[in-house]
């Protein structure tokens, strides 16, 4: 078979199979003729044979696109939650939340494809590397790994990333738009001081172009808490607490630590938490603004990071409820808003 598929390419061959077979020719072809009359002969059929599609109006593809993009939108000007970052923290945060089917959540994500820094296991190498017991995530997801004793090898970070990634496209109360900026933050303040009350957002390609276009006011998403999961400082990196730090409402951001793989992931986790009223943060921005280690390419840290931003979320979400239905009855609430 290869011998045969092989002496198709050699236009003499091919002229010499055709007088074989004894065709009859009025005229001398050219040889590319023969090669592609070959070609068609060897051609075995597929299941494809013969495939044709619906036929459709051009115009009714931009409004089937348009139409529900627009109403997103429209839903979307007013959430619970909106999530900035769709790295593996922002991500986790998102499947947590996703249990929660009542609470409505958005997710902001600059870049066309979601997913940050967890397409690669670290460096350019392929497998991920995840310290126990967040291998528990991987046992929910029914991602497959080889265990190594304290820690999970999967054998593509890309295997986890589009797993979380499908259940978070699939739940009914999440939203992602990508190749969308958070451009700023919606800051406001009432009796106890600041909050955050949402995030200021652009189509990524204007806000790049800023500096050459005019008019490119930004669009806005109402939200009960945000989550800050914009990974490591950048062009856009670790936007949320540096946006934070310049408009006073934290320390500066140190940026994050040496490495130290051993107390890095734990500090991730533990430090992982409501930051001002309405602003939980998670994933390497934890550690841009406390100064905690990085930790190299386990990513364990970011995934139960993402996890518990989504509680610490919830008990924001509970604990604005209770200071609503307080100020209600008419009762003085003098407890800080910040949850954690
Ligand atoms: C220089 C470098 C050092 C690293 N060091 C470590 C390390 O020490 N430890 C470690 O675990 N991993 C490290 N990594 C690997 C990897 O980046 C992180 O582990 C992991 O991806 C961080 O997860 P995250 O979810 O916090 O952030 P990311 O995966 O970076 O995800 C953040 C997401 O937020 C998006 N985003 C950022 N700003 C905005 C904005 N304004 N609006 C909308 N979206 C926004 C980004 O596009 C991105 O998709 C490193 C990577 C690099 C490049």
């Amino acid at each position: 078979m290869a011998a045969s598929i092989a002496s198709t390419f050699s236009g003499q061959a091919v002229r010499a199979d055709a007088r074989r077979s004894g065709s009859r020719r009025s005229a001398p072809r050219s040889g590319a003729f023969v090669v592609r009359a070959a070609l068609e002969q060897q051609r075995m059929a597929t299941p494809f044979d013969g495939f044709k599609f619906e036929s459709i109006r051009e115009s009714q593809i931009s409004r089937a696109m348009t139409s529900r993009y627009f109403q997103d939108l429209h839903d979307h000007a007013e959430v619970d939650v909106v999530i900035v970052g769709a790295g593996s923290a922002g991500l986790s945060c998102a499947y947590e939340l996703s249990k929660y089917p009542d609470i409505r959540v958005a997710i902001i994500e600059q870049g066309v494809a979601p997913g940050g820094g967890a397409w690669l296991g670290g460096q350019l190498f392929s497998a991920m590397c995840i310290r126990k017991p967040a291998h528990k995530l991987l046992d929910e997801l029914e991602v497959a790994y080889d265990d190594e004793g304290t820690f999970v090898v999967v054998k593509h970070a890309a295997l986890m990333t589009a797993t979380l990634l499908s259940k978070v496209l699939a739940a009914p109360n999440i939203k992602l738009f990508n190749a969308t900026a958070a451009e700023d933050l919606i800051v406001k303040q009432d009796k106890r001081g600041k909050y955050v009350a949402g995030a200021v957002t652009n189509w990524t390609l204007v806000s790049l172009n800023h500096d050459t276009q005019m008019c490119m006011d930004p669009n806005v998403i109402e939200a009960k808490v945000m989550v800050s999961s914009c990974g490591h400082d950048g062009p856009m990196g670790a936007a949320g607490v540096k946006r934070l730090a310049k408009l006073g409402m934290v320390e500066a951001t140190p940026g994050m630590g040496a490495l130290d793989m051993n107390s890095a992931e734990d500090a991730v986790v533990d430090r992982t938490r409501e930051i001002v009223p309405g602003m939980v943060i998670c994933g390497m921005e934890v550690a841009e603004l406390d100064g905690c280690p990085r930790m190299g390419p386990t990513f364990g840290a970011m995934f139960m990071s993402g996890q518990k931003a989504a509680h610490v979320a919830l008990n924001s979400l509970r604990r604005q409820q209770e200071l609503e239905a307080a100020a209600k009855e008419g009762k003085q609430e003098e407890k800080p808003m910040v949850t954690a």
